[in-house]
């Protein structure tokens, strides 16, 4: 009998077809048809029926740097506006590893359980660093980024603190057109963002943890300050005592503050996010301090001198634009940098002499 190794054909290293391999490139991915480009008219009809795909590209368009892409928000935007502004807002802020997001999970969740929509929305001045950080991780809110009631975005990234943060209180305009009804603002609790926040929210909420004795410590006297309510959270487990000890701690702290504007003391509460103790608990105190803001005046007031401040928020920023890319600009920018560096002017002469060269030109 002929053997198959016996024909000449047949070479030791030969070898054998294994199995298919798909493409690199997936076929069908190609053949999907481009995202569909809408008229504004589309798009706010889209937004006010509540659909959430729509909401999210038009979200898009406001963080594009494209001017055509900004020019179809802005007309967005403008048109959104009158169905705007019915929502409550919150602040979240927090050291990184606080439990933020864990805390937003659960609010959120039981918030949905009692009927309401749910926007989240952050402000990450880092994320163009650490491409972002917050509310970018996909593990993260997994109950509510499947939450048909609820919309969730990451933190625009580029740009000034100042740009990022238009862009998200830009965001609230189209969600509460949207029909959401509670809208959270994500940030760290580091820098200058809280700041940003602070001046988009009706309610600002600092999540502390407790640390290893000296509460009061890390914490900058601004943000405890700028909030409406200190929640202590990882109160379970054998973290609860020092949980009440850090709450005592920020009471007896808050007690030297002066009255805020609002007219209303902040209450610290301590909760767990992850096993959902004084969850609601919580809710209930923002709820009952926001009933609170809106009978004494101070919620309407605060809203009022919030749009003030961003009308100027966008002037600066307009301004500030147009003089860093005025064509004329470029060159005498470069050779006044020069000479800053090389000590032959003070900044403020150069600044002075940069301006008079902007205003003249
Ligand atoms: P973020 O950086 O502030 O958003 O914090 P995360 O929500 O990512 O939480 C940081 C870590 O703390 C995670 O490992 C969470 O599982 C944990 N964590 C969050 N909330 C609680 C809580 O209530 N109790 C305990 N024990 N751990 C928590």
């Amino acid at each position: 009998m002929k053997h198959p190794e016996n024909d000449a054909r047949y070479r030791g290293l030969t070898v054998n077809k294994g199995i298919d391999q798909p493409p690199i490139i997936n076929p069908y991915s190609t053949k999907r048809s481009p995202r569909k480009q809408y008229s504004v008219e589309e798009y706010v009809q889209g937004i006010l029926a509540g659909n959430n795909v729509i909401l999210s590209q038009a979200v898009t368009l406001i963080e594009s740097l494209r001017p055509d892409h900004q020019e179809t928000a802005h007309e967005i935007i403008e048109r959104c506006l009158p169905y705007a502004g019915r929502s409550v807002r919150w602040g979240i802020t927090g050291v990184p590893g606080a439990g933020k997001s864990t805390s937003i999970e659960a609010f959120g969740m039981e918030l949905i359980r009692q009927g309401r929509k749910l926007a989240v929305l952050a402000i990450d001045p880092s994320s163009e660093r650490s491409k972002g950080s917050i509310l970018g991780d996909k593990t993260r809110m997994e109950a509510l980024s499947v939450e048909p009631k609820a919309f969730v975005r990451p933190s625009p990234t580029g740009g000034s603190l100042g740009g990022v943060a238009r862009k998200t209180r830009e965001s609230i305009v189209l969600c509460e057109a949207a029909g959401f009804d509670t809208i959270f603002v994500e940030t760290v609790g580091v820098g200058q963002s809280e700041t940003a926040v602070h001046s988009m929210v009706d309610f600002f909420l600092l999540i502390q943890i407790a640390g290893a004795g000296d509460e009061l410590q890390g914490i900058k006297r601004g943000i405890m300050e700028m909030s409406d309510g200190i929640v202590i959270n990882k109160a379970d487990g054998n973290n609860i005592d020092r949980a009440n000890l850090a709450a005592a701690q920020y009471r007896s702290a808050l007690k030297l503050f002066p009255m805020p504007d609002s007219g209303v003391r902040p209450q610290v509460l301590c909760y767990s996010a992850q096993q959902l103790s004084g969850v609601a608990e919580v809710i209930e105190m923002v709820n009952k301090h926001i009933e609170l803001f809106k009978t004494n005046g101070s919620f309407e007031q605060r809203r009022t001198q919030q749009s003030i401040y961003w009308m100027r928020q966008s002037i600066d920023e307009s301004l500030r634009n147009h003089f860093y890319h005025k064509p004329e600009m470029a060159a005498m920018l470069r050779e006044k940098e020069q000479e800053v560096l090389s000590n032959k002017k003070t900044p403020f002469s150069a600044a002075r002499e940069l301006l008079d060269f902007y205003y003249n030109s």
